[in-house]
């Protein structure tokens, strides 16, 4: 590029403005485009099929721009920062008639995947965090927090070497966007973790950026000083410091609806890693990842967006303390004793608008008089809210009541200041109703009866002078004006001001005209900014009254989430359970929550179920595929979790012992990304879970083992239950085709054989689904294939295939995992059919014996790709 110099003004101020923000997409307002300019305006016509033009900028060659008109630019923003983009926006900060020399422009704010405040992001019904990671060894603090709504939260864990918590928290809190501390970004897991399993954009911080902005968590001490932790609080300190700073960088505003903060423990919850969280189909189905087939999906009936951010949060953060659970139970108790009360405070919440990203906007300066009016709206039910549950068995509930602030005089103000029917735009009038201000009224009168003014002038004029044709009238080069014939002149007074002169008349103005000219000239002018200083003084009132209007929305969200829980139970005839420190898991006729709303035409079948820590610690389950042994298995958690968030349940009656932590291990997947195997990823949540469950856990295995020889899985397998029932003692459900596992019932303390009921007509199975005592010697998995549709002559073939090895043809099955083919004999077989191969040449070179077994798995994969290739 050619020198600075040689720059038109406007293109140096560009450039010093991307300087600055080398990071983001600047869009840069002029007049009323906002314009992107170089790499930025190659970058964004490519992403949003925009047409690349160009600008002359003292330059032989045009700059390439490309442009969005700024009316329309937050759906052109919010569509980029969702593909991870940050955009600064650099906007005119002056009046361009009060400009001397070119217009000052400035960056006003960076919107970032976490900052958007566009409304169709905005109006899903969950949370919008950006959260920080900070990793120093295998200590992890992460603070997060909703800009949207003004959530800040944060916790920390002090012994986190796999970062398994880190995970799972991250899976949780499914934030948007994510700032990584220079240590958390060079550890491979979080890193792949975040690419692999969430949709958030990563921002890395530089040292120093994470130091400086360590120390302005000064500024919110009161979170701190709060949790009486400040100086033991490093970790969450300094992740709190620096996530607030960037928010505040970014948003160039000090953000004073982010008063509060929660310092929480995982400790509190019932820990639900990520595995747990995608295995049992929390939030989502694992297939399609969507909502549908989820238990939020069940559990969700809520109607508002924070009653929804509400629920979600419950759901994966179940509680640990009996108290707190039996005190949702008994408030959604006392909601389903009144359904048509429940009722009606649904309808009331339906009215309800997210009323925490509305005071949101506000805050950031760019709510309007619509946010207003849904704030008139949502207020205006707070009051029968308040009064439907004012009478309450509920301690909860009354306290929700409590914290509710009906909010009334702030309503009534909203009612007479702002119009029913208004537009987007605070800064074109119109907003304000009419009767509200004297000042607005005239203006309006001004602007809608110009022409009786000017009709009323007329006929004074005409009486005072005598000229019975004058007219006053209007053209737009000369405005208003009198015009008199040239026979009456001689009765033109002295006050008029002579302007022009026609062939038949002449033109006159008079001061009186001049100044009902300039008011009605500038009345829309001046009404617009008269509206918009009244508007302004309407915010400053909200914003008074922010902190009570935020405890309102919380107190409203809750109330809400507990709606959801008590229509749901209502509907689908849940009951209460007991919760209680014991350490017994007891169900009477439990049923699956969501595969019975699946079921159409039969019904669901439903089961017992019997765990403790001591003559019941484990259930093997056998059975044919297809049976519903991990319906079962995935039942019994989803109800404990259910149970523990406060939830009634699908079921006769149930007592739950709290439980500290729930881990899954089902079904088979690849993590090639990640440097493993299907066996090496079963293996390795395996060891997790060996690891970390305790006496209180529960856990679910389901076919550990398949994913090597026949053998080797039997002997993991086995071993796997010995040492989950008799060392940890955990509550374990173990599902599995591994028969020969059934004969540890009579040599193991606590371990219990269960089989799924199957009926058998000649080669026909049919599926009872009842859990019953006592293991079972087949799998019918044949049986199940032909159900499947494999083709007939497979399945005949397999059966002969079967009865030979039961009447001991060992052909094949033994020759798998007992004899001893010579293992050198088939690579190197392999090898030569490579001879002369780039693939035998990389294998040669190969050291192994440097080789971790992650990494030579790694080599080994690339390896037969490019054999497959050759
Ligand atoms: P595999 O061993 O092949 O993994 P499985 O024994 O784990 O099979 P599931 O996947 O749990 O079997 O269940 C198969 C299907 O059976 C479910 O999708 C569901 O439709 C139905 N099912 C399971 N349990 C019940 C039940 N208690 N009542 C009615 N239908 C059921």
């Amino acid at each position: 590029m050619a020198s600075k110099d040689e720059l038109t003004p406007m293109m140096r101020h560009y450039l010093s403005v991307k300087e600055q923000h080398p990071d983001c997409i600047v869009f840069y307002r002029l007049g009323d485009f906002y314009e992107m300019f170089f790499d930025d305006a190659r970058l964004v016509s490519r992403e949003l099929e925009l047409t690349l033009t160009g600008r002359s900028c003292g330059l032989p060659e045009r700059a390439p721009m490309c442009g969005v008109p700024f009316h329309a630019a937050d759906t052109y923003i919010s569509r980029l920062t969702s593909r991870g983009y940050k955009v600064a926006i650099c906007e005119q900060v002056e009046d361009p008639k009060d400009a001397k020399g070119m217009v000052r422009r400035d960056v006003v704010r960076i919107v970032t995947p976490g900052t958007t405040m566009d409304d169709a992001v905005l109006s899903r019904r969950i949370s919008n965090y950006t959260s920080m990671v900070y990793v120093l060894g295998y200590e992890v603090g992460i603070a997060s927090a909703d800009v949207s709504t003004g959530e800040l939260i944060a916790t920390v864990f002090s012994d986190d070497p796999c970062f398994s918590a880190l995970t799972g928290e991250l899976k949780r809190l499914a934030p948007i966007e994510i700032l990584l501390s220079p240590e958390a970004a060079n550890i491979p897991t979080i890193v792949a973790f975040i690419k692999n399993s969430l949709s958030a954009s990563i921002t890395m911080l530089e040292p120093y950026e994470v130091e400086r902005r360590r120390t302005q968590v000064l500024l919110f001490t009161h979170f701190l000083e709060a949790s009486d932790k400040l100086d033991k609080n490093y970790m969450t300190t300094t992740a709190i410091g620096a996530l607030m700073q960037y928010l505040i960088d970014t948003q160039k505003s000090p953000l004073y609806h982010i008063a509060d903060g929660t310092l929480y423990q995982a400790a509190q919850f019932l820990e639900l890693d990520e595995t747990a969280i995608r295995n049992l189909e929390l939030l989502e189905n694992i297939t399609e990842k969507k909502k549908h087939g989820s238990l939020l999906w069940v559990l969700d009936r809520t109607k508002t967006n924070g009653g929804g951010r509400a629920l979600k949060k419950w759901l994966t953060r179940p509680l640990l303390n009996p108290v707190a659970i039996t005190r949702r139970q008994s408030a959604i108790a006392a909601l389903i004793e009144s359904p048509m009360k429940l009722d009606e405070i649904r309808e009331n919440l339906a009215q309800i608008r997210d009323i925490e990203r509305i005071m949101t906007k506000f805050v950031l300066g760019s709510g309007n008089a619509r946010d207003f009016n849904s704030l008139k709206a949502s207020f205006a039910v707070i009051p029968a809210l308040k009064s439907s549950i004012s009478d309450t068995s509920s301690s909860y509930l009354s306290e929700l009541n409590e914290q509710m602030d009906d909010l009334i005089t702030l309503h009534d103000r909203i009612a007479a200041t702002i119009a029913d029917e208004v537009p987007m735009s605070i800064k074109e009038g119109g907003i304000i109703r009419d009767g509200f201000d004297e000042q607005v009224d005239r203006f309006r009168y001004i602007q809608k009866n110009s022409g009786d003014l000017l009709a009323q002038i007329e006929g004074r004029e005409r009486a005072r002078t005598g000229i019975k044709n004058l007219r006053v009238t209007y053209n737009k080069v000369f405005g208003y004006f009198i015009e008199v014939t040239k026979s009456y002149l001689d009765k033109v007074p002295a006050d008029y001001i002579r302007k022009q002169t026609l062939t038949g008349c002449e033109r006159f103005i008079t001061e009186e005209l001049k100044k009902v000219e300039d008011e009605v000239y500038t009345a829309t002018e001046k009404l617009a900014m008269y509206e918009y200083k009244l508007f302004m003084a309407l915010v400053d009132d909200l914003m008074e009254k922010l902190v009570d209007i935020q405890k309102t929305a919380l107190a409203i969200d809750a109330l809400d989430a507990l709606a959801s829980l008590a229509i749901v139970a209502l509907k689908n005839n849940y009951v209460c359970p007991t919760v209680d420190n014991s350490t017994v898991i007891s169900i009477q006729d439990g049923r699956h929550p969501v595969v019975e709303k699946f079921l159409e035409g039969s019904l669901f079948v439903a089961n017992n179920a019997l765990l403790d820590t001591d003559e019941n610690r484990m259930a093997v389950i056998t059975g044919p595929n297809m049976a519903g042994k991990s319906t079962y298995m995935r039942q019994i958690a989803l109800l404990t979790i259910m149970a523990q968030m406060g939830s009634f349940i699908p079921a006769k009656s149930a007592t739950f012992g709290i439980v500290d932590r729930i881990f899954t291990r089902v079904g088979a997947s690849d993590d090639l990304v990640g440097g493993k195997s299907t066996f090496a990823v079963e293996m390795t949540e395996v060891a997790r879970i060996l690891n970390n469950a305790t006496g209180k856990s529960l856990v679910l295995l389901d076919e550990i083992g398949r994913g090597t020889s026949t053998f080797d899985g039997l002997a993991i397998a086995w071993s796997v239950v010995e040492y989950c029932s008799q060392k940890i003692k955990a509550k374990t459900l173990f599902a599995t085709h591994y028969h020969e596992l059934t004969a540890l019932e009579d040599k193991l303390p606590g371990v219990h054989n269960f089989s799924i009921a199957v009926k058998t007509r000649g080669d026909d199975i049919t599926f009872l689904r009842k859990i019953i005592p006592g293991g079972t010697d087949r799998s019918y998995g044949i049986e199940v294939a032909k159900l499947s549709g494999v083709t007939d002559s497979v399945i005949r073939r397999a059966k002969e295939i079967l009865s030979e090895i039961e009447n001991g043809g060992t052909v094949s099955v033994k020759a798998k995992s007992t004899a001893k083919p010579a293992p050198q004999e088939e690579p190197q077989m392999s090898l030569f059919s490579f001879a002369g191969s780039e693939v035998l040449d990389e294998l040669k070179k190969l050291d192994v014996t440097t080789l971790s077994p992650i990494e030579a798995m790694n080599v080994l994969y690339q390896l037969q790709q490019k054999a497959k290739n050759e």
